[in-house]
């Protein structure tokens, strides 16, 4: 009865400690993606979609999962070569910082009441944003099957969908994949020009389902002459 008593002592406060992680690391885990840090898909034709996150309650139900699951460990931070280069990143924080600003405002929340304030205000900023060079480093190391990565993906397809803000470096690159299906604009004749001359066959079986035609040559890492872009994949 004495260990039970203890433990019932504590129960009111874990929803609100670091020490609620006992209860959702592993249900976050039981519920990971197959293929982990897979984009959900959209559905651009969809009338009234909303694209992306604004706010917590845009956030799926698994994201926020994520922020309840993480022990603080900050094996994504260390990881994250944003964040280890010196940018405003930290895939950590995000976390955190999304769970520490559901504690204050739980009780509405639950009760479907609008947040107060975007995700950007607390969670992240405009550098950090755009820093993710999403290579799903954070997601690969974190134990407890996190996905920081795509609350971060998750802000950015709010920001370009629905606000049609993002860098203007950018500009260029979604031109091109809007018209050719390829950062550069390179026309799809032009797609194996990178194998020209290669005595290797251009193209294998990808080893991970993650290509979307089943074939890969990788995307945006072969250098082509005078560094060019080579390769893309897109059917
Ligand atoms: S995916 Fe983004 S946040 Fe995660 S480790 Fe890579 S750069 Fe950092
Ligand atoms: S690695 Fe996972 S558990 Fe550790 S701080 Fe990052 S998100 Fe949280």
């Amino acid at each position: 009865m004495g260990r039970l008593g203890s433990i019932l002592l504590f129960l009111p406060y874990f929803p609100r400690s670091k020490h609620i992680h006992l209860f959702m690391a592993p249900i976050n885990l039981a519920f990971r993606q197959e293929v982990p840090g897979a984009l959900l898909p959209l559905d651009l034709e969809k009338e009234e979609e909303k694209f992306g996150a604004e706010k917590l309650e845009d956030l799926s139900w698994k994201r926020l999962l994520d922020a309840y699951a993480c022990i603080m460990c900050n094996r994504c931070q260390e990881a994250c070569p944003a964040y280890t280069t010196g940018k405003a990143l930290s895939p950590a924080a995000i976390l955190i910082s999304e769970r520490y600003e559901l504690n204050g405002i739980l009780q509405d929340f639950a009760q479907g009441k609008e947040s107060p304030r975007p995700l950007m205000d607390f969670a992240l900023n405009e550098e950090a944003l755009w820093a993710c060079t999403t290579c799903m480093a954070c997601v690969e190391v974190c134990p407890v099957g996190n996905e920081p990565m795509l609350h971060i993906l998750d802000v950015r397809r709010a920001k370009v969908l629905m606000e049609g803000e993002f860098p203007q470096e950018l500009n260029n690159a979604f031109r091109g994949m809007e018209r050719s299906g390829n950062p550069w604009g390179l026309g799809q004749d032009k797609r194996l020009d990178w194998a020209e001359g290669s005595t290797s066959p251009p193209w294998r079986r990808s080893p991970t389902p993650r290509s979307s035609t089943g074939w890969g040559a990788p995307q945006a890492t072969i250098p082509g002459p005078r560094g060019s872009p080579a390769a893309w994949w897109r059917s």
